[in-house]
């Protein structure tokens, strides 16, 4: 499929059979070259970066007067995140530090944990998801074949950094992401990560009688007292540094002891099948493009290395067996069962319900009120 005449981004990567949202300025580059360009602008300099670094180390430690701490810091065991907790110990922060429990971690992303928390005598707060709910869930999102399966994952998380920050009034939470690494994503391969009805509706309909009871979730609601009352702030302070992935895991192995364990995402067992196997063999998505993209704008690779190194399989053959029989044991399905799943047609998250429709209405009232005066 061609867009403007053109299929393939010049700069990255992408191209139009990958991904429907894609389109092409009159040099050839790609709206997700833009994007990423844009943010980085936007960053500014390394001057106005610092200067924006210490303000809001100050901002944190002066919200965090007199209480317990003065931040929030989600732990999942990776470079990102685990770098983060190197960071908040040198600027004197005081993270109260928050890892999920999925049923997912590798041994090695726990261990992490535990090395950091312990390092930097940060307090662990862990929060476990009943295995049997979670799993229900995921299968039922497998079932349903839509995309973002992580999605639930993603929103557990962000239901907990809310609901703590709100009982210990904390008024931010540290982020690893950054644009160095992971600015481009093309729309379509994710999903709305904050999206209850989304979730709720495909538990209703696939999740054979499935019930919440530990899974944590923010619906529209408690989004919106979040929003109006908690206020908690994400601070992505590795956009304000000269992050370099290679450099910060080497901090990690001789400071702290971290072990590496493979690919981006792959601290959890499941990420690591979702995005080696699943999304390329069911949803034709190979995340490493988009990744190898940014790569690419970052200036850290040339476009040659990243297409050498998508020529290579997502996932590795000799092992992907053993992981599959892995996960589906886990998860008490059989091959059979998991086979007519890849084999089934996707399905997008929007043929499912979405809070969308109770934004729309708010912003709506909001509209009316404000012309109303
Ligand atoms: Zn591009």
């Amino acid at each position: 499929m061609q867009v403007n005449g053109q299929s393939e981004c010049k700069q990255c990567l992408l191209n139009s059979s990958d991904t429907q949202y894609i389109s092409f300025d009159a040099e050839g580059i790609c709206n997700y070259c833009n994007y990423y360009a844009t943010k980085i602008k936007e960053l500014g300099s390394w001057e106005k970066r610092q200067q924006s670094l210490y303000d809001k180390i100050y901002q944190i430690r002066k919200s965090g007067e007199g209480k317990k701490y003065d931040c929030l810091l989600g732990l999942s065991g990776g470079i990102d995140s685990s770098y983060m907790a190197i960071l908040a110990h040198e600027a004197g922060l005081r993270p109260l530090v928050i890892h999920l429990d999925n049923g997912w971690n590798s041994d090695i992303a726990v261990k992490n944990i535990e090395k950091i928390c312990q390092k930097f005598n940060f307090e662990l707060y862990t929060y476990v998801i009943d295995w049997e709910e979670f799993a229900g869930l995921q299968k039922a999102y497998l079932k349903a074949g839509v995309i973002d399966i992580e999605v639930l994952t993603d929103h557990a998380i962000y239901a907990i950094l809310n609901k703590l920050a709100n009982k210990f009034k904390i008024k931010y939470t540290l982020s690893g992401f950054n644009y160095e690494t992971e600015a481009i994503m093309p729309k379509g391969w994710t999903y709305n990560k904050r999206d209850f009805l989304n979730i709720n509706d495909i538990r209703k309909k696939y999740g054979e009688g499935l019930k919440f009871k530990t899974y944590p979730y923010v619906n529209f609601y408690k989004a919106l007292y979040y929003f109006w009352v908690s206020k908690l702030e994400t601070f992505e302070v590795l956009n304000l540094i000269d992050y370099n992935k290679e450099a910060a895991k080497k901090r990690l192995i001789t400071e702290v002891g971290w072990e590496d364990y493979g690919g981006k995402h792959y601290e959890s067992v499941f990420t690591k099948f979702y995005q080696s196997y699943i999304l390329p063999v069911k949803f034709g998505v190979d995340k490493r493009r988009a990744h190898l993209s940014n790569q690419i704008c970052a200036g850290r690779i040339t476009k040659e290395q990243a297409i050498q190194t998508l020529q290579t399989k997502p996932f590795d053959e000799d092992s992907i067996k053993d992981e599959m029989e892995y996960i589906l044991k886990k998860f008490n399905m059989t091959s059979a069962e998991f086979e007519k799943i890849m084999q089934e047609k996707p399905r997008l998250h929007t043929e499912f319900d979405s809070d969308q429709r109770l934004w729309n209405r708010y912003f709506k009232i909001v509209k009316l009120l404000k012309f109303g005066k």
